[in-house]
Formats: C-alpha cells, sequence, structure tokens
C-alpha cells in the first residue's frame, strides 16, 4: 500500500472524498509524518514552513474529531498574523466542505471587536485567531473554552518573536488540561522548547528536511566592503535581475523603512513591510505587492511571516540573517514549487563567521561573486507592469469583484475599442470592508479610473484613486 496515500489514514469517508476532490492526491512529507501521530490525539511538534503542507496536517486531525452536534468551540488555532488566520481559516473550511453546518470563525486584532462579540454568541466549532485578540475575548468573558479538545500553535517561533508569550501563558492557562496540542514552527529555537515543555505532553518530535535543493535556488553571495556599499550592491542587483517581485530582508524595522524610501527616491517601485506599520497600510501594502503593482519588498523577518506569496523571482538579503535556519526559510521563499529563484546574500568581513556557519550548515563552500557592473546605475529603472486603483466602497457597501470587473470592462454605446479594456488587463481583486483595490495593466490604467470614477458600481457612484508611493 501506498503509504503516502490518505487513505491508509483513519480518515472519516467524507473527509477523504473531499481530499480527491481537491486534487490532493498524496500526502506531502509533513502530513505523511504527522497526521498518524495527530489522528491518534498525541500533542505533536512538528518542524514545517509555509508552502509544506502543514496547514492541512493540523486541519485534518481536528476535522476529524469534531463533533458537529455539539455546537461549542473544540478548537483553537493560533497564528501571529491576521494575514496567516485568515489562510489558515480559509483552508479549514475548504477541506470542511463535507461536514455540514461545521462553523469556523476568525478573531484577529486590527478588526472591530463588536462584530466578533456579534459572531461569538451565534457559536463556533473552531476558532483561528491572533493571541492578542483570542486573549482579550476570553478576559471580557466573550468566548470561553472549557470544551475545547485541540490547541494548535502555527508559526509558534514567529509568535514567540512577536511577543505573544504572555498572551498564550494567558490563553492556556484557561484550556482544559486534556486536551491536544499541536506545535508548528519553522525553526526550532530554545524558547520552543521551553514553551513545548509547559504546554504539552510527551510529544511527538516531526522534522522534514527542507524541500528545496540547490538545484531549484541559486544562491549567489556577494562580499561589500561597507554598509554604504551595500545600497549600491542592491540596486545593481534589481537592475541586474529586474524581478518582477523580490523581497530584500533586513535586521530590523528601521532599516527596512530607510531602505525602502531610499530605493523609491531612486525610481524603484519599493514598498516597506515591517511591525511598526499601521494595519491599514499593512493590508495595502500586501495587496500592491501581491498584485504585482509594486515589485520589491523590504521587510523584516517578523514582518514577512505570513506573506502568501507564491514563487518569488527573487530574495535578497541585505544583511545576513540571525541564524542560519533563519537565512534557509528566507531563500526558501524563492523558487517554490521546482520552478527557479534566485538568492543573492550581501555580506560584509564582520559577517564572514556567520557564512562560515552557512558553509557547515548547507555544506557548501561560499565563494563570493563580483558585482555586476557598475554601468548598469545608468539604465532606466524597471518599473512593474501593474498599477492598483483604489474604490471607495467595500464588503460593506456590497461591492464584489464581479461588480469592478464589470465596471472595468463594460462597453458605453459610443465607444470604439480604444476605450475598451480587456479582462486580461485586470489582475487582482481585493475587497476590503470599506475599500477595494484592483491592479490594471499600467497602460489601460488612466482610462480604468475614468470608467471607475464615471461608472456606477452597484447603481451607485464611487470614488477611485491611483495608489502610488
Ligand atoms: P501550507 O504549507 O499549509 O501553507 O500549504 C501549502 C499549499 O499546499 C496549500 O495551498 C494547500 O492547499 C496545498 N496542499 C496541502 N496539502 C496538499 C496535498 N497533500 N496535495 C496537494 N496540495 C496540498
Amino acid at each position: 500500500m501506498d503509504n503516502a496515500a490518505f487513505s491508509a489514514l483513519s480518515l472519516h469517508s467524507g473527509l477523504l472524498k473531499n481530499l480527491e476532490t481537491l486534487g490532493y492526491q498524496k500526502m506531502t512529507p509533513i502530513q505523511a509524518q504527522s497526521l498518524p501521530s495527530i489522528l491518534n490525539n498525541k500533542d505533536v511538534i512538528a518542524q514545517a514552513k509555509t508552502g509544506s503542507g502543514k496547514t492541512a496536517a493540523f486541519a485534518l486531525g481536528l476535522l476529524n474529531k469534531l463533533n458537529v452536534k455539539q455546537f461549542r468551540v473544540q478548537s483553537l488555532v493560533l497564528c501571529p498574523t491576521r494575514e496567516l488566520a485568515d489562510q489558515v481559516a480559509k483552508e479549514v473550511r475548504r477541506l470542511a466542505r463535507a461536514i455540514h453546518n461545521i462553523k469556523v470563525l476568525t478573531l484577529c486584532g486590527g478588526m472591530p471587536f463588536g462584530p466578533q462579540i456579534g459572531s461569538l454568541e451565534h457559536g463556533a466549532h473552531i476558532i483561528v485567531g491572533t493571541p492578542g485578540r483570542v486573549e482579550e475575548h476570553l478576559r471580557k468573558g466573550t468566548l470561553r473554552l472549557g470544551d475545547l479538545t485541540t490547541l494548535v500553535l502555527d508559526e509558534a517561533d514567529r509568535m514567540l518573536d512577536m511577543g505573544f508569550q504572555p498572551s498564550l501563558d494567558a490563553i492556556v492557562g484557561q484550556l482544559p488540561h486534556k486536551r491536544q496540542t499541536l506545535l508548528f514552527s519553522a525553526t526550532y529555537p530554545d524558547q520552543i522548547q521551553t514553551i513545548s515543555k509547559r504546554i504539552m505532553n510527551d510529544p511527538v518530535m516531526v522534522h522534514v528536511a527542507s524541500t528545496h535543493d540547490k538545484s531549484t535556488i541559486q544562491q549567489h553571495f556577494f562580499k561589500v566592503n561597507s554598509d554604504k556599499e551595500r545600497m549600491t550592491a542592491l540596486q545593481l542587483l534589481l537592475q541586474k535581475y529586474q524581478p518582477e517581485s523580490s523581497v530584500v530582508f533586513c535586521n530590523t524595522k528601521r532599516e527596512a523603512q530607510e531602505i525602502a524610501d531610499e530605493l523609491s527616491s531612486l525610481g524603484f517601485s519599493a514598498l516597506a513591510l515591517h511591525g511598526d506599520l499601521e494595519q491599514r497600510d499593512r493590508d495595502q501594502t500586501l495587496v500592491r505587492f501581491s498584485n504585482k503593482s509594486a515589485s520589491v519588498l523590504v521587510a523584516t523577518d517578523v514582518a514577512a511571516r505570513g506573506l502568501d506569496i507564491e514563487a518569488l523571482d527573487a530574495v535578497i538579503n541585505y544583511q545576513l540573517a540571525r541564524d542560519t535556519e533563519v537565512h534557509v526559510h528566507r531563500i526558501g521563499r524563492t523558487g517554490r514549487a521546482g520552478s527557479k529563484g534566485i538568492a543573492c546574500s550581501l555580506y560584509t568581513e564582520k559577517e564572514a563567521y556567520k557564512v562560515a556557519l552557512l558553509e557547515d550548515y548547507l555544506d557548501q563552500l561560499i565563494v563570493g561573486e563580483p558585482l555586476p557592473p557598475m554601468q548598469l546605475l545608468e539604465k532606466p529603472i524597471f518599473s512593474p507592469s501593474m498599477e492598483t486603483l483604489q474604490i471607495d466602497g467595500g464588503k460593506k457597501q456590497k461591492v464584489r469583484p464581479g461588480d469592478i470587473l464589470g465596471a472595468l470592462t463594460s462597453k458605453g454605446d459610443s465607444e470604439g475599442s480604444e476605450n475598451s479594456i480587456s479582462g486580461s488587463d485586470v489582475g487582482k481583486i481585493n475587497i476590503f470592508d470599506r475599500s477595494a483595490y484592483v491592479a490594471v495593466k499600467s497602460d489601460v490604467c488612466k482610462l480604468a479610473l475614468k470608467k471607475l470614477s464615471q461608472g456606477k458600481l452597484k447603481g451607485r457612484n464611487f470614488r477611485a484613486r491611483l495608489i502610488r508611493s
């Protein structure tokens, strides 16, 4: 029997059938290693990162033991960011399609509190949320977890990095002792060991080697003479590769902001992503980066977590990561699913010891390469193919993606073909509570703006504007 087949597991038939319709033919390595223990109700620590299929590993575990008739919160999944919580909730709902009347609720910070209380009053089986907000609901008595059977900590290392330890402790203090605890983490620092000893019971450890091998990620290392030279090196690399989507990793929030500002002032389409951004700015940054109207995202490790951008063309380490595992995790964001990715790392003499550690870890010799030729600095700076338009109407105004697409591509009576926009000119559409964003190809941007401002959505006029730095 194929031991990577889901049918080898004791999963309910509805869940199994649904997996087939989702096209999940085989378990991923992390699923194959962790699911037998998870389904056996054991505590599990799994070292796994985004893209490994970790969400389905724990989601199948909690769905398989859920009792739908008991309308109480039975599982709690804690995530470091709202984006990750939203993705997890989406995956749980997809996997739960075969189970009728199941209620999955997200409780995240940065969202209005009142509606969450309302949803909680209606009841839920599974809560996916961020620690601060879940703690707040527990404190206010709007959430009760006395019937909980499974606790999942997703990206536990990031939650600890982000300072969620006190919230986690407060939450765990309110849970039944007899429960299953599953902990997923990309790295395994001491802090994780400490917390797992405190809150887990005889956990099974699962570790899957990185799915990336040397052939799918080309790593390049460049030695620079000073911190100042890093900026020049970064420009050269960006101009050489001209990646459509790239992430530049920095070690501090301040630096991330400064580098993004400097790149923008040079004419690059660059945005910063770090923990000091307001939720709205963060949302907007992620929208613009993922819809390809901004090409460079300058990010800290913490902020880049939960970034669900598939197949980055390049990752550039402005500085080497603090430790080797973080480095491997950073570069793992490029060249996903077998596609080729480029990873460039800049280092100074001071960081040479980190290069030596990486050599040990990767078991390969690292040779610094010469930087691309300086003439590249004179070339016109590349720009993204898309632009983002923001519309002042969102879910609250019942604006749907189809309305926006319709308004953009509809043909007025007197309009010729020069005044039309085709579906292929329209990129991602993101709808928030009170606003929406749509990406359009740069050459139809003006026309798109006109159509949106003059046309009607849901029979109403909404203001629309072009978003640029
Ligand atoms: P994750 O690591 O949980 O973020 O999952 C990465 C992606 O892989 C998600 O889009 C899942 O829907 C998908 N996925 C998870 N498990 C499988 C599987 N066994 N077969 C195919 N796709 C999967």
